[in-house]
């Protein structure tokens, strides 16, 4: 029997962008090994996480890559796009700041990556009810501008975690086969 690698169709990288704190470690960590941490950890040394998925008969392997905190500094370069064929775009529904922030994201989104990348607004923390800055309509109305997939997610309670990556690797997928 072979490794995963020699069987696996198709080998995907996807990249987590937004400003620090919105959650992105925690998003990869629910989808990669079903893992949340209250404590934040910024730099957790990271570089990307894996996660195999089946399409149909098609074996894919899912290559997702963090900032390890990297994004506070400003510091993303083009090599953290380089070859990817999606992203995570993500804000903090209870920081409107991390909301503002996007057009920034979205712009270097369209200096570094590929044109046909499939993006996936995120707005994260939805359980946090109580302190929300930014409403589902807003995140909704920017996704339809931008022509993004949109969702909202808590990394905490693990809601459209999976459904938020499932949807950037099904597009990937779409594309490209
Ligand atoms: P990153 O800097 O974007 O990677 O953000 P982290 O994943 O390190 O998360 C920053 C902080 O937000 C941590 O304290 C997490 O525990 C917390 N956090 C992340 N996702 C959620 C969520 O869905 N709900 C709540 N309540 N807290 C979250
Ligand atoms: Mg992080």
């Amino acid at each position: 029997e072979g490794s995963f690698d020699e069987e696996c169709d198709y080998l995907f990288k996807a990249v987590l962008i937004g400003d620090s704190a919105v959650g992105k470690s925690n998003l990869l960590s629910r989808f990669a090994r079903d893992e949340f941490c209250l404590e934040s950890k910024p730099t957790i040394g990271v570089e990307f996480a894996y996660r195999n998925i089946r399409i149909g008969d098609k074996l894919i392997k899912a290559q997702i890559w963090d900032t390890a905190g990297q994004e506070r500094f400003r510091a993303i370069t083009s090599s953290y796009y380089r070859g990817a064929m999606g992203a995570l775009l993500v804000y903090d529904t209870t920081r409107r700041s991390t909301f503002e922030s996007l057009r920034k994201w979205l712009r270097e989104l369209r200096e570094f990556g590929s044109r046909e990348m499939v993006v996936v607004l995120v707005g994260n923390k939805s359980d946090l009810t109580h302190s929300r800055e930014v409403s589902l309509e807003d995140g909704q109305s920017l996704a339809q501008l931008e022509d993004l997939s949109f969702m909202e997610t808590s990394a905490k309670e693990n809601v459209n975690v999976e459904d938020a990556f499932l949807q950037m690797i099904n597009k990937i997928y779409d594309l490209t086969s």
